[in-house]
C-alpha cells in the first residue's frame, strides 16, 4: 500500500505580496514584523525605503513572498521618479496588493492614490495601520469610508508595530494566493544579496545620525566585500553625499560622527550577516547624483 503523503502540494499556497503606500504608513515595519526578523529598514524619517525589498515567509503549507517598497509620492527628481516607476513594477508582479494607509491624518477621498490602483487586475486589501494610535469610534467609520470604494477585497486594521491583527492578515492572504509549488527553499527569508542588506544597514544609520537633507542627499555603495577566511570579512564601502558641505557633515568634528555611524553599523551587519566584520567607511561627493541617470542605474534602478 502506498503510504498517504500528508506532504502533498495540493493546497499549497504561494504568491507575491507587494505592500505599497505612501511614505511613513508603516510599510518596513509590517514586512518585518510578518517576518519576525529585521529585513527592511525603518526609520521615523519618510522616504527611508528606496528599493523594492523581497522578504519569504514560509509556513507549512504557503511561501508568502513580500514585497516592500519605497513610499508613493509626487517625484521631485530622477531618483524619486525611479523609486516609483519601482513600486510600479513591483504592483505588476505581484498577486496581491496591500495599500497601506494611517489612521490618523489620512484622506479616504485620496482618489488619485487608489485610482491608480485600478490599473492592477489582482485582489488589494487595503490595511489600516497603527491602530494602537486610535480609538474603536473613529475606526469604524474610516472602514465604512473605504468599504464604499469597492476597491478593496478586504479592510484589515493592525498595528504592525505591535504585532496586531498579523494572524488575521496572513490568513485572509491564504485566501487569495494561488495554489502551486515553493517558489524558494523554505530555509531562505530573502534573495537579494547580503550586499544591498550591508548597504541599507548603513544608510540606516545615516538616517538615525543626521538631520535635515542629509540622509535623502546620501546614498551607500559597496566597495568591496571580502570574505577572508580565519579573519573578519572586509567590507568597504562609500557614503555619497551631494555637496562637500555635507562630507563635512558627514564626517563630523575629527571624524566623531562617521565613526559613531561605523560603530553601530557594524554591529548591526554583523548581526545580520552572523559574521565579524571590519568595516571601513568613506565620504564621497558626487555632485547632484539624485538627478544623475548614470548613477540611478548604477545603484540598481532599471
Ligand atoms: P514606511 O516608510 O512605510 O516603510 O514606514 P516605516 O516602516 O519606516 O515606519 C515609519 C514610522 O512609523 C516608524 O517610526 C515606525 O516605528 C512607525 N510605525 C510603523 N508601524 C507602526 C504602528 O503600527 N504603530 C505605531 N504607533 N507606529 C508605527
Ligand atoms: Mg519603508
Amino acid at each position: 500500500m502506498r503510504k498517504i503523503d500528508n506532504h502533498s502540494n495540493s493546497l499549497y499556497r504561494v504568491g507575491y505580496v507587494a505592500i505599497v503606500g505612501r511614505p511613513n504608513v508603516g510599510k518596513s515595519t509590517l514586512m518585518n514584523s510578518l517576518l519576525q526578523q529585521k529585513l527592511a529598514i525603518v526609520s521615523p524619517k519618510p522616504q527611508t525605503t528606496r528599493h523594492r525589498v523581497l522578504g519569504i515567509l514560509n509556513g507549512e503549507d504557503h511561501q508568502i513572498i513580500l514585497l516592500d517598497t519605497p513610499g508613493l509620492m509626487h517625484p521631485k527628481y530622477l531618483l524619486q521618479e525611479a523609486m516609483v516607476k519601482t513600486v510600479q513594477t513591483t504592483m505588476k508582479e505581484a498577486d496581491l496588493i496591500l495599500m497601506m494607509v494611517e489612521p490618523t491624518d489620512c484622506d479616504p477621498d485620496d482618489e488619485k492614490l487608489f485610482h491608480s490602483l485600478k490599473a492592477f487586475p489582482v485582489p488589494k486589501f487595503l490595511i489600516i495601520n497603527k491602530v494602537d494610535m486610535v480609538s474603536k469610534e473613529k475606526l469604524l467609520p474610516l472602514m465604512d469610508h473605504f468599504r464604499v470604494t469597492g476597491l478593496f477585497k478586504e479592510i484589515v486594521p493592525i498595528s504592525a508595530l505591535k504585532a496586531d491583527g498579523l494572524d488575521l492578515l496572513i490568513s485572509l492572504i491564504l485566501n487569495v494566493l494561488p495554489q502551486g509549488e515553493p517558489f524558494y527553499p523554505p530555509d531562505i527569508v530573502s534573495d537579494d544579496p547580503e550586499r544591498f542588506f550591508v548597504s541599507e544597514i548603513i544608510r540606516e544609520q545615516i538616517f538615525h545620525h543626521y538631520g535635515e537633507e542629509i540622509p535623502y542627499a546620501t546614498t551607500v555603495q559597496i566597495e568591496a566585500f571580502e570574505e577572508r577566511p580565519g579573519r573578519k570579512d572586509y567590507i568597504q564601502a562609500s557614503i555619497i553625499v551631494e555637496q562637500n558641505s555635507q562630507k563635512g557633515i558627514i564626517i563630523g568634528k575629527g571624524g566623531q560622527a562617521i565613526k559613531r555611524v561605523g560603530k553601530v553599523a557594524r554591529e548591526n551587519i554583523e548581526q545580520f550577516i552572523g559574521r565579524p566584520v571590519f568595516l571601513d567607511l568613506q565620504v564621497r561627493m558626487k555632485k547632484k547624483w539624485r538627478k544623475d541617470a548614470s548613477m540611478i542605474r548604477k545603484l540598481g534602478y532599471r
